[in-house]
């Protein structure tokens, strides 16, 4: 048999269906795979119960001839940001330690009933603040690639999704859950040579999703490839009465949908992205890219995004400005982590609640939220960045008159090692420099494996599509993939 810890989502789900092995033997495969990497440190909990049950009930109705789903008998692992019912569920933070919901996130709740079982919850930045998971409480994800030429330098996976993008890289799940907000699944995606797809803000529910930044966040698929990418999607996505901000919109049929010719489509380069500081080997990447859309026929025009300089800013006052309000409610009554000092009042249970539980990232996001919303300031900080936000997505919307869809670098860097960034704040805030602006336009936006660099790590390249159209995204990444042929992977030290 095929060592089925190679397969993705598409071939497991096909092979089970066709009889080739059981979902059983499948899940059977993951849980091994997934026990014996704890070097990488990708997941807080292990679930091989979950996978062996939902395997079971996968191999069950084959018997009966019934339909599989969607994802019948593909194991996935689970950010740890959304919630699952009775298994603990933290956000990475010290303040949810113990936390196990009564309710299942309508994204878990969707993936189970297409058929997926869930290898555990995986690891991330606290809150899913950062971009290399090392502000996780459980400790630094370690990313399974290494640079070539004998340098055991343990790198950086990405972040906020460094669990998922190194779960999936290392081949211990086919596929993971990722949550963006700022480029939380398109910079690991990239960081760890596989793809990711955030889709238009409200395709995916945020009902049950531990909270970072509500207008931005999304939830999407990490998967080794486009058309496991667009699976998965189908699988996650949906109109949900719980979620004010849900679309009301049917999901469309990305899967058979997919197509790589691009005859007729017209993608758009923004110069405002060729920015000081991108790493050369990125830009040329960049141009291959190019080529290849070319190849696949689409015509390539210049584009200007001329607000893109004041995307990252005005994220780093929106995004802490609504943490700082949703982080309000862990204190210490409701959730998890309880201090509660001897003669202590109410006050001082929260204070030394919050004082304990949240790490300093975390800390640092409330008190910038804090400050750009208090009444002095909300106008210079927080409707400054608003209006920014405004001019970004007219950006956007005047560039599509001209263009079907975006291509740019991904992130400014390869993965970097880990502890490089971690006392400068801002030099890791400039990682999601290229990611940020579709996310405060609400875009769907991927990234797909391109090359890898002269040091052996994966360089991803991002494509931005129109609103709802994660079908032309999809589309233009499947003509990426299908040049780019990146069969690069890690080697196994784990
Ligand atoms: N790295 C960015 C941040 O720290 C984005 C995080 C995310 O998308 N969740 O805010």
């Amino acid at each position: 048999m095929t060592d089925l810890t190679n397969l993705g989502v598409k071939d497991i789900r096909d092979g089970v269906a066709g009889g080739e092995f059981t979902a059983r033997e499948v899940a059977e495969a993951f849980n091994a795979a997934v026990a014996e990497a704890a070097a990488l440190n990708a997941f807080i909990v292990t679930t091989p119960d979950h996978a062996l049950a939902a395997a079971d009930a996968t191999d069950a109705k084959r018997a009966k001839g019934e339909d599989l789903g969607k994802m019948g008998g593909v194991p996935i692992g689970m950010k740890d940001l959304f919630a699952t019912k009775g298994v603990q569920t933290t956000a990475a933070s010290h303040i949810l330690e113990g936390f196990k919901p009564e309710y299942e996130s309508t994204v878990s709740q969707n993936l189970w009933d297409a058929g997926a079982g869930m290898l555990g919850k995986l690891n991330l930045d606290q809150f899913a603040m950062g971009s290399s998971n090392e502000t996780s409480y459980f400790g630094n994800v370690t990313s399974p690639w290494r640079r070539s030429g004998g340098a055991n330098t343990d790198m950086s996976p990405g972040g906020s999704s460094g669990g998922s993008s190194a779960a999936v890289a290392a081949r211990i799940a086919p596929a993971a859950t990722g949550t963006d907000t700022g480029g939380s699944i398109r910079q690991p995606a990239a960081f760890t040579g596989i793809c990711g797809i955030k889709p238009t803000y409200g395709r995916c529910s945020r009902w049950g999703v531990v909270a970072f930044a509500s207008s931005l966040d999304q939830a999407g698929p990490m998967a080794r490839t486009v058309e496991d990418c667009a699976i998965m999607l189908e699988a996650m996505a949906g109109f949900d009465p719980k979620d004010a901000t849900s679309l009301k919109m049917d999901v469309p049929a990305w899967e058979a949908g997919l197509s790589a010719d691009l005859k007729g489509k017209k993608i758009g380069i923004p110069r405002e992205y060729r920015m000081d500081g991108t790493d050369e080997e990125i830009l040329k990447s960049w141009e291959q890219g190019k080529e290849w859309l070319r190849d696949a026929g689409a015509e390539i025009v210049d584009v200007s995004l001329p607000h893109t300089k004041y995307a990252l800013p005005a994220y780093y006052i929106v995004a802490p400005a609504e943490a700082s309000s949703n982080l309000a409610r862990y204190d210490g009554v409701r959730y998890g982590l309880r201090d509660l000092p001897d003669g202590a009042g109410l006050q001082d249970m929260y204070a030394a609640t919050r004082a304990a539980g949240f790490g300093d990232e975390v800390k640092r996001r409330i008190l910038i939220g804090t400050y750009v919303l208090s009444a002095g300031f909300y106008d210079a900080y927080y409707t400054q960045a608003q209006k920014v936000r405004t001019l970004v997505s007219r950006d956007f919307a005047q560039a599509f008159g001209q263009c079907d869809a975006i291509l740019a670098p991904t992130t400014p860097t390869a993965s970097f090692p880990l502890g490089e960034n971690q006392d400068d704040p801002l030099a890791m805030y400039l990682n999601d420099v290229f990611a940020v602006p579709a996310s405060l336009a609400g875009l769907p936006a991927m990234s797909v494996p391109a090359t890898v660099n002269s040091d052996g790590l994966p360089l991803g390249l991002q494509i931005v599509g129109k609103p709802f159209d994660e079908q032309g995204v999809l589309n233009a990444g499947l003509a990426i993939q299908s040049r780019a042929n990146f069969t690069a992977k890690p080697e196994k030290w784990w």
